[in-house]
């Protein structure tokens, strides 16, 4: 399957989206209905949707650093949010818990599940600090979250030591053409600060 990567930003903003439709060799926007449209939504209405994923973003960031100041496992954070609101925000468990599992994103969607009391979230979006792992975008689509929006790319993780299986979730792979949610991928600021935390935490946890 083909897969198409670039930058929409009629307004210079601050996310590209990333389309899985093989027909496409530009970046478009599709809706959760199927429905196709070429970034044209009001410069102001974009701009809010902007700042609000940059503010969850950097929510996910902050825990990236929280779990390594905590000893608990790697520099990864990940935030589920509902209307405007924050339900969990979690990072990396893997060494707390002594649990392979525990991803930043696992760990979330464990946590929202059981606050929320149901094992759906499908109105609920997840900010994760870095592109997710084959699991944690397996356990996305289980919970029908309706959206992603991440940071840093895999090869920042990738680029200090994380196993490079991180990138075979959103590409190349039968499993991302199925998933039907929204996913961005944060551009300037949000993945400058998002890239940052493996340069900046990696003196301070020792690779599993
Ligand atoms: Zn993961």
């Amino acid at each position: 399957m083909e897969e198409t990567n670039g930058t929409i930003s009629p307004v210079g903003s601050l996310t590209h989206r990333i389309s899985y439709l093989p027909s496409f060799s530009s970046i478009v926007i599709e809706t959760k209905d199927g429905t196709i449209a070429v970034a044209s939504a009001f410069p102001g209405q974009q701009e809010a949707v902007r700042d609000r994923d940059h503010k969850f973003l950097t929510r996910a960031v902050e825990e990236a650093y929280k779990g390594v100041e905590c000893g608990h496992g790697g520099p990864f954070g990940a935030v589920v949010v509902r209307d405007d609101e924050v339900v969990v925000s979690c990072h990396n468990m893997v060494l707390n818990n002594t649990d392979p599992s525990a991803h930043a994103e696992v760990t979330a969607i464990r946590e929202a599940c059981k606050k929320l009391n149901r094992i759906e979230l499908s109105d609920c979006e997840i900010y994760a600090s870095c592109e997710p792992c084959p699991m944690c975008f397996g356990a996305i689509h289980l919970s029908r979250l309706k959206r992603l929006v991440y940071g840093a790319n895999a090869e920042a993780a990738i680029a200090i030591g994380f196993d490079d299986f991180i990138a075979d979730a959103l590409r190349g792979t039968g499993f991302y053409q199925k998933a039907h949610l929204e996913i961005i991928k944060a551009d300037g600021t949000g993945a400058v600060i998002a890239e940052q935390v493996f340069e900046k935490t990696r003196e301070k946890f020792t690779l599993y």
